[in-house]
């Protein structure tokens, strides 16, 4: 941890950097504090639960400063203090637990660090209390009946995974199982014994994965019980979230980072934006109602008909959504002679194409706001946009979406030097 003293044991040594092991320690950090989690040194999920909150913070704005000054040659002092949360606990809207034979016995719980080796889980401090005791009910149900949990070595058994998410603002919970079957034995006793108890539940899913694959969910998903989606509200819009979309799984947090974009975005009503990995249309549809009109494209067909939807569910006719790589459509949109005033983009970890951060540049908006899960990727396009020197990091501002855990979400505020 920063500041603190310990003795250790090299163990490799590169170029730049090395690794090693802690023997022991021999100074300790004031800001260390003791992990509530009873399962934190074993479970791979959360990292930095020994970390005082505010020195969480703290580190991250610390990752993003120099990510961007080491790998973005930039001047990152300006890096505003991460926005955090004042609770940054039971905050995850979805949980989802594996199923594994292990050592002859039904398992539950989550993988240990580099490693699928499962480490018993009772209860999950960093995910909403209700969905966290809902996983749990239904593994019990499934070992009371005796349901064959998957065996990854042979390939064989049937059920891989619980799952649950739910929407905060609305309540609505789903459960998904997904299986290695093509059926989910027990199916009527999962469903009684989970809607007679949880009043919540409006939408239980089976999803059947029969792959070898690090993948959660498979590709076929069957409603066996109440609606295909549930919703949930993030400023004042309502989306509907079926199995497969992507949702951001902190939502007091997700309107915290909207509001940053569209604050950086500075609409009066009269721009065109371009919002790149729009997902489900959530940054579309928030910044719509700002603008004179909004393109969201994204990759996932699925994702595009949800925008669609949510854009129509919610009156908002000044949004259009269309299938297919950013890097593809964009400059397909320019050729139609689309000339946007700000671009968002927010892109997976892997960073934005390099084809699409040329268009971006063609296109010469007066803003371009990035919206990052990686601050490693994010430094590297900045590089790339600011180059020619027409652009301008204007504001860099981190905003603690995952507490507990050393990932961080930037948004960056870049504008155009002669405007
Ligand atoms: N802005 C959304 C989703 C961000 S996640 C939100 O806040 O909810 C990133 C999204 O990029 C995912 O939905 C993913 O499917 C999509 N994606 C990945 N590669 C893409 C590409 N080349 N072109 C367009 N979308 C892509």
């Amino acid at each position: 941890m920063p500041g603190e003293h310990a003795r250790i044991q090299v163990v490799k040594t590169n170029k730049d950097y090395g690794y090693a092991k802690i023997l022991e320690r021999t100074e300790t950090s004031p800001d260390r504090v003791a992990p509530p989690c009873p399962i934190f040194d074993t479970c791979g999920g959360c990292t930095i639960q020994h970390l005082a909150p505010d020195a969480q913070l703290a580190f991250k704005r610390d990752i993003v400063r120099h990510a961007l000054t080491r790998i973005g040659g930039l001047d990152a002092t300006d890096t505003a203090p991460t926005l955090g949360m004042t609770d940054p606990w039971d905050y995850r809207n979805k949980i989802q637990v594996p199923v594994a034979l292990q050592n002859g016995a039904f398992a539950f719980g989550f993988y240990r660090k580099r490693s699928h080796a499962i480490v018993p889980m009772e209860h999950c401090p960093i995910t909403d209390p209700l969905i966290d005791a809902i996983v749990q009910t239904a593994r019990q149900i499934a070992e009371e009946k005796g349901i064959q949990p998957y065996d990854e070595q042979r390939h064989r058994g049937s059920l891989r995974h619980i799952m649950a998410r739910i929407g905060k603002q609305t309540g609505e919970v789903m459960v998904v199982f997904v299986t290695k079957t093509d059926d989910l034995p027990f199916r009527k006793a999962f469903i009684d014994g989970l809607t007679s108890r949880y009043p919540q539940i409006k939408s239980i899913v089976h999803n059947v994965n029969n792959r070898r694959t690090n993948a959660i969910l498979g590709k076929e998903s069957r409603t066996i019980w109440g609606r295909d989606a549930i919703y949930d509200k993030i400023g004042g819009i309502t989306f509907a979230i079926s199995a497969h979309s992507f949702y951001q799984v902190n939502p007091s947090q997700t309107e915290v980072l909207y509001k940053k974009a569209l604050e950086f975005a500075a609409l009066t009503g009269k721009e065109t934006v371009i919002d790149a990995y729009c997902g489900i249309g959530t940054i579309s549809l928030f910044l719509a109602k700002a603008a004179k009109h909004v393109y969201g494209v994204e990759i996932v067909p699925e994702a595009i008909a949800d925008a669609r939807q949510n854009a129509e569910r919610n009156g908002i006719t000044n949004a259009s959504f269309e299938a297919g790589k950013a890097e593809e459509v964009i400059p397909a949109w320019r050729a139609q002679g689309i000339a946007p005033d700000v671009i968002v983009v927010d892109p997976p970890r892997k960073g934005c194409d390099a084809a699409l951060l040329d268009t971006m540049r063609a296109m010469q908006p007066q803003r371009i706001v990035y919206v990052s899960c990686n601050p490693a990727t994010l430094a590297r396009d900045l590089k790339t946009l600011t180059a020619d020197g027409l652009y301008q990091v204007k504001k860099i501002q981190p905003v603690d979406m995952f507490p507990q855990t050393t990932h961080v979400e930037t948004v960056v505020l870049m504008s155009r030097k002669d405007k």
